[in-house]
């Protein structure tokens, strides 16, 4: 496909040409800066123009389809569309007060082709109009704008550390452009070295080139703290997803000097779901990157500290203080610790895995790898709810995706509206009962070997891309072995350590969040028994802290007595 031209393109579809010429001057009157409105007054007059466009090149950045259209449903419109761009953001408008639409809007956004939707009339504008659709322009630009890059990297796609590096910048943030080493780009950048490294190069907007890096040097240099500021805290928080973000956000909020220390990226496993659909307050659902940017604005606003690619390897307890040792060096002492980190990918035991990982097979990273599938075949082990939106956010670039679950359906695992919405989406299959035997490729994954569990035969297919989503185990093996957790490794927290045996006597009654280690606290998919949602991550994130308050009154009234 050509590149895109010019600037992206605002579509509008209505067969009232009045309605047309008013919400295109509408959105041209706030947003002709940056975008070009057009509009059509018949479905197929619009489909055609749509695959025009694409095949000249444009960019199509929001499409609005009037639902009650005679010649064809403005959702059928909308789901036609995305074959011709399937990144445009789509929008239904509906009359207002129909609510029969209830029902289209609902099955829309379940197949995934309506992620928003406006009233008729949608005056005044600047409530009604311009909200819904900045959101949507937002969201598009997020992943579709090629914009700003603040570092540049030069280095072979297929690269495990490469892998590394465009991950970490994704879940991150931050924004970047890769170009392959022998593409035009890459090699008119390594240009500028007397020597070219094996290993990625990495050019930072401000003229510098690193040449020789780890993740946390890459930090430091774009000014992201890498080292905490002071010795001592009243709460240290380890690790940055949900459960970490709300903790940081209560416990700033409520007067505590807080630090929370994050390993990888921020937003942890949420960070890497295209689209969280079931969190409160967002009806269209939300990415977790953006969810996490805006939990992290809030808790810095609040006056958190944030340590980045620096996490906690070591934690004991001296008196009353808590010593929490750094993966980069160091130590922090805290009042309190909560502990919210997370659960880590299980690996997949097969020939070739291993060597392949980062070279085409990839643990739970859809986001970043998407351009590396595109026209390829991609394959997805797993069943959950995060294997299915893979499947369907790959299946935009990707020629096929195919599911590979081990049980006889996914019913047992997946949610019902991602069924369905694989059920609608083209190129992806689902093959039950299947196992991946073998990974092969020299340097890349070029083939698997699919294993059918019924029959026990094998057959080997063209493979680009292997995306692992096979469940997790918790984050918890540095922990010392004073905190006590269950058979897989979750941490028990309150009453569930009553049964257990408790590492020292004379020790208070532990609190509903609290470990076996007074003053520490376990929230989120680490803690043993907990849901595996954003929404109770970020619930027990708020709840511990008032226990943090009442651990540090407990320890107040002891020293006083
Ligand atoms: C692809 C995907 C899609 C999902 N979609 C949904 C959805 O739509 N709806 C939903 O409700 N749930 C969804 N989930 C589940 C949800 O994301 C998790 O339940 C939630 O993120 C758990 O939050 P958490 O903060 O407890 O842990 P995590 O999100 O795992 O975050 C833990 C963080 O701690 C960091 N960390 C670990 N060890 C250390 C250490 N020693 N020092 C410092 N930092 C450390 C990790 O790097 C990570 O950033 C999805 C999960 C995935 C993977």
């Amino acid at each position: 496909m050509a590149e895109p031209v010019s600037q992206p393109i605002f579509f509008v579809v209505d067969e009232d040409p009045s309605a047309v010429e008013m919400l295109a001057g509408d959105l041209e009157r706030r947003f002709h800066a940056d975008y070009r409105v057009m509009g059509e007054t018949s479905a197929r007059a619009a489909l055609e123009r749509l695959a025009a466009l694409r095949d000249a090149g444009e960019q199509v950045a929001l499409i609005i389809c009037y639902e009650s259209m005679r010649a064809m449903r403005g959702s059928e419109l909308l789901a036609r569309s995305r074959a011709a761009h399937p990144d445009a953001k789509r929008i239904l408008l509906i009359d207002h007060g129909d609510a029969r639409m209830l029902e289209v809007i609902a099955r829309g956004m379940a197949l995934g082709h309506v992620e928003h939707y406006l009233t008729k009339p949608w005056r005044p504008r600047q409530h009604l109009l311009y909200p819904v659709v900045g959101e949507a322009v937002v969201a598009w630009t997020r992943l579709n704008s090629p914009g700003f890059a603040l570092i540049r990297i030069v280095g072979d796609r297929w690269d495990p550390v490469s892998f590394q590096l465009r991950d970490a910048l994704e879940r991150n943030n931050v924004p970047y452009a890769f170009y392959d080493r022998d593409s035009a780009e890459g090699t008119e950048l390594l240009q500028q070295l007397d020597e070219v490294p094996d290993n990625p190069v990495v050019f930072l907007a401000d003229g510098r080139v690193l040449t020789s890096h780890t993740e946390a040097d890459i930090a430091e240099a774009l000014g992201a703290p890498v080292r905490p500021k002071r010795g001592a805290y009243d709460l240290v928080v380890v690790g940055a997803g949900p459960a970490g973000l709300s903790a940081a956000v209560y416990g700033a909020s409520e007067g505590l000097s807080t630090l929370l220390l994050e390993s990888t990226a921020m937003g942890g496993q949420a960070g890497t779901s295209s689209r969280i659909r079931n969190f409160l307050g967002f009806p269209a659902g939300v990415s977790g990157g953006e969810l996490a940017e805006r939990a992290f604005q809030q808790a810095w606003m609040f006056g958190a500290e944030f340590v980045f690619i620096n996490g906690a390897t070591g934690l004991s307890a001296r008196g009353d203080e808590l010593v929490v040792i750094l993966a980069e060096g160091g130590r922090v002492t805290a009042r309190a610790v909560v502990l919210a980190c997370g659960v880590a990918y299980r690996r997949l035991d097969a020939p070739g895995i291993a060597e392949l990982t980062g070279a085409g097979v990839f643990y739970g990273s859809a986001l970043s790898e998407a351009p590396a599938v595109k026209d390829q075949d991609a394959f997805i082990a797993g069943a959950g709810n995060s294997a299915g939106q893979a499947a369907i956010y790959l299946a935009r670039s990707a020629r096929s995706v195919t599911l590979l679950v081990r049980g006889d359906s996914l019913a047992k695992s997946m949610s019902d509206y991602l069924i369905q919405e694989i059920e609608a989406t083209p190129g992806v299959r689902v093959r039950l009962q299947t196992e991946v035997a073998a990974a092969r490729g020299d340097r890349r994954l070029t083939e698997l070997v699919l294993r059918d569990r019924r029959t026990g035969s094998d057959e080997t297919v063209a493979a680009a891309a292997l995306f692992v989503m096979i469940g997790a185990t918790p984050h918890a093996d540095w922990l010392p072995e004073d905190i006590l957790r269950d058979r897989h490794g979750f941490i028990l927290t309150g009453r569930d350590l009553a049964g257990a045996e408790r590492p020292a006597t004379g020790q208070p009654v532990p609190l509903p969040l609290e470990t076996s280690m007074p003053g520490v606290f376990a929230v989120g998919d680490v803690r043993a028994g907990s849901v595996k949602r954003v929404a109770s991550a970020v619930g027990e994130g708020s709840v511990a802290i008032p226990q943090v308050h009442q651990h540090l009154l407990r320890q107040a009234t002891r020293a006083a007595s």
